[in-house]
């Protein structure tokens, strides 16, 4: 069944940007070479550490806030103790939860946008 998919909503979904149906990665992060459904190639998009970027400050700006309200708390040592290893550990499991997520999305973006690594050469006129 083919029904067209945005490659945002896909990509969240982690499957082909083209069907909808075939999954991104064959791994964790390991992306397949093509969509085992309708076979679009996923070598052409390369999404190198764009995900890790946006992950990276997303959680930031999420989970700073903890690292200066836990020790500023009127709570007992060991228990602060307790909830920056809790905040540490929530900072992880996020980072490893959206990876994969934002990879998907930005990698259907490029193959759904024909992106190319930037030139200074002038772009092919249409005849
Ligand atoms: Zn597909």
């Amino acid at each position: 069944m083919e029904h067209k998919q945005t490659p945002i909503l896909s990509g969240i979904r982690q499957r082909c940007g083209a069907c909808g149906e075939g999954k991104l990665f064959k791994g964790y992060l390991k992306l397949n070479d093509a969509c085992p459904h309708c076979g679009r190639d996923m070598t052409a998009a390369d999404t190198a550490d764009g995900p890790a970027f946006f992950v990276g400050f997303g959680v930031l700006i999420l989970m700073a806030p903890f690292l200066f309200l836990v020790p500023m708390s009127p709570l007992p040592v060991g228990l602060k103790i307790l909830a920056m290893i809790g905040v540490g550990v929530a900072v992880t499991l996020l980072c490893l939860w959206l990876l994969p997520v934002a990879k998907g999305v930005l990698l259907n973006l490029q193959l759904h946008h024909k992106a190319q690594e930037a030139s200074f050469d002038k772009p092919p006129r249409n005849p």
